[in-house]
């Protein structure tokens, strides 16, 4: 990290998540706890810190005796007699001399300074025999909560709520933090937390804004309304950004701009490499607002229609009419393409959003279809949904995280039952409806046979493959430098995985989010995978690679990766093959 005071500006360096640059406020989103920022100020900041403080004591005590008021009010004097108290703490001359004096030593922002002081304060009272002295601490504590608030600037924020041209800032995006963002005035989001394939990045790459994760501490450096200039192509964050730098970037963003109406321009054509080898280019989607993208992008039908996103936003299981409407406009919307929806896939990083279903946020628990099987009302409500949704167009149903064939068969009983129910109501469906499974366990990605013989389809889920496969929490940015898609085991895996398919005679397709990015998409091609599926803004630049691609060359590529045995080298000569494939800079 590198600071240059005399600008004020400020670097932070995290992992490039969703590739753009966006230049805006700052809007710090924090979930629970108050997060108190440790930044550093110059000389010539100090008086305006000290003023800061001043206003922050002033609107406290206003807030404070407002309380008292009202208080006095409902439960009469003895109550409101409290606040006094409260006032006596703001107003110490003692503390608040304590903090200028550190404001000045030490060169740190006031908050920072503040809660130093109150928590020696409360640490010292604590260890006081004298009970009466012992409950100052909860008195420092209101206290320090009030101002800290009001020199944060920080409210619960909804981000339903957000200003126009925001970068939001936070430890993690849950998708049910994401599941009420206004999103026409999301410019980019940063996080602390976080590696690649959060569904936080991915719902950044759908929307085609920036994102850098894996920041550690970016919500303790930024404070609401900073101005913030994302680089989302090398993972760099700058706060208060110079002229100077602002030029350079606006450079960067119109060679972009020139690159990408370049591989927009290849967008009517049919997705086939050089030689005439074709494989479908899909897209993944969160609900039927994404549909206006995916067409415009020519996308070859849905690969990947993630289902979570309606459960979440409703807070609560959706009826199944909700859920029909849902299905129906993505099936209409995609009139004679493939859309296969996935059943819901809850748990992992997708947590609860006011749903009843409540787990530490584990990636290997009672998630997904392991939730479905034991909550059948829920799976069935859902299948009846889709079913009914397929006489509107080509639907097809996806099972996630199934590990072993019983799971495969338990949720094909299930959906026999339902199609018996419906028919037995009158409700048309799709009686040819194909069923698929993702292979995104290792336990299922070695017995691709077994499950071929039972499946129409399957789909490669690499963004949990991976993860399972290295031990590697796929949203820890402490271990982020682990989760490696050309780790020689993947690449193995994949292979292993699209050769059993072939030989059943299955499709198989990948739709993780290595499938997106024109690193991975000419071995995935060369593997075999009879379809990517991708977030709609990553497929011109891939449908682009594709088209300069020979089948042969992709073939050969895959031969010589796979005699390879260390990682960085693998990749560096998967980027080399990009580049000169796609021949322009
Ligand atoms: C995957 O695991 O690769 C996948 C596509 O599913 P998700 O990212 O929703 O877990
Ligand atoms: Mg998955």
């Amino acid at each position: 990290m590198t600071e240059n005071n005399a600008r004020k500006e400020i670097v932070l360096e995290g992992i490039a998540a969703s590739a753009g640059v966006a230049h805006g406020k700052a809007f710090v989103y924090l979930h629970n706890e108050l997060e108190v920022p440790c930044l550093d100020l110059h000389e010539s900041e100090i008086d305006g810190e000290i003023e800061r403080f001043n206003r922050a004591i002033l609107e406290t005590r206003a807030q404070i005796n407002d309380v008292r008021k009202k208080i006095e009010g409902s439960l009469g004097e003895g109550e409101a007699h409290i606040f006094d108290a409260h006032l006596l703490v703001l107003e110490d001359i003692a503390l608040i001399d304590e903090v200028l004096g550190e404001v000045r030593q030490s060169k740190k922002n006031v908050e920072y300074c503040y809660d130093n002081v109150t928590r020696r304060y409360m640490s010292f009272f604590s260890s006081m025999e004298d009970e009466y002295l012992k409950e100052r601490v909860t008195d420092i504590k209101d206290v320090s909560r009030r101002v800290l608030h009001n020199l944060i600037g920080l409210k619960k924020v909804d981000l339903g709520e957000l200003d126009e041209n925001s970068v939001v800032v936070s430890q993690d995006l849950t998708p049910s933090d994401t599941a009420d963002l206004d999103r026409d005035k999301l410019l980019a989001f940063i996080t602390d937390a976080g590696g690649k394939t959060g569904h936080s990045v991915i719902m950044a790459r759908s929307l085609g804004i920036p994102a850098v994760v894996g920041l550690h501490d970016a919500t303790h450096r930024i404070r609401s309304g900073d101005e913030i200039l994302v680089d989302g192509y090398d993972g760099i964050v700058v706060i208060n950004p110079s002229e100077n730098r602002l030029f350079q970037y606006s450079k960067v963003a119109s060679d972009r701009h020139r690159l990408e109406a370049i591989y927009r321009s290849i967008l009517p054509e049919p997705s086939a490499t050089v030689d005439g080898h074709e494989i479908s280019l899909m897209a993944n989607i969160d609900g039927a607002r994404d549909m206006e993208m995916a067409v415009k992008t020519g996308a070859d039908g849905v690969g990947l229609f993630r289902t979570e996103g309606l459960f979440l936003h409703h807070h609560g299981y959706p009826s199944e009419e909700v859920q029909y409407q849902e299905y129906a406009a993505v099936a209409k919307a995609a009139p004679n393409q493939p859309v296969i929806v996935r059943t819901l896939d809850i748990g992992g990083d997708k947590t609860t959003g006011g749903l009843e279903y409540q787990e530490d946020d584990s990636f290997m628990g009672f998630r997904a279809i392991r939730f479905c099987l034991v909550n059948t009302d829920v799976f069935k409500t859902q299948l009846r949904a889709i079913l009914r949704a397929s006489a509107e167009g080509l639907l097809k149903i996806m099972y996630p995280m199934i590990s072993g064939l019983p799971e495969l068969r338990e949720a094909n009983r299930i959906l026999a039952v339902v199609k018996d129910e419906l028919r037995t109501e009158g409700h048309a469906f799709d009686e040819e409806i194909e069923v698929g499974a993702m292979v995104e366990i290792p336990s299922a990605a070695v017995i691709v046979d077994l499950l071929a013989a039972e499946a129409d389809f399957l789909s490669i889920g690499t963004n949990d493959l991976i993860q399972y496969l290295i031990a590697v929490d796929r949203l820890n940015d402490r271990v982020a430098d682990l989760y490696q898609p050309a780790h020689p085991a993947v690449l193995r895996m994949l292979q292993r995985i699209l050769d059993d398919g072939r030989a059943a005679k299955i499709p198989v397709g990948i739709c993780g989010e290595i499938a997106g990015d024109p690193v991975y998409a000419s071995l995935l091609l060369g593997l075999g995978a009879d379809s990517l599926s991708m977030s709609s803004s990553l497929l011109p630049e891939v449908k682009y690679l594709i088209r300069k691609t020979k089948i042969t060359a992709a073939r050969a590529l895959v031969e010589e990766v796979l005699e390879m045995s260390d990682t960085a080298l693998i990749v560096a000569r998967l980027e080399a093959f990009r580049k000169e494939t796609v021949g322009i800079e």
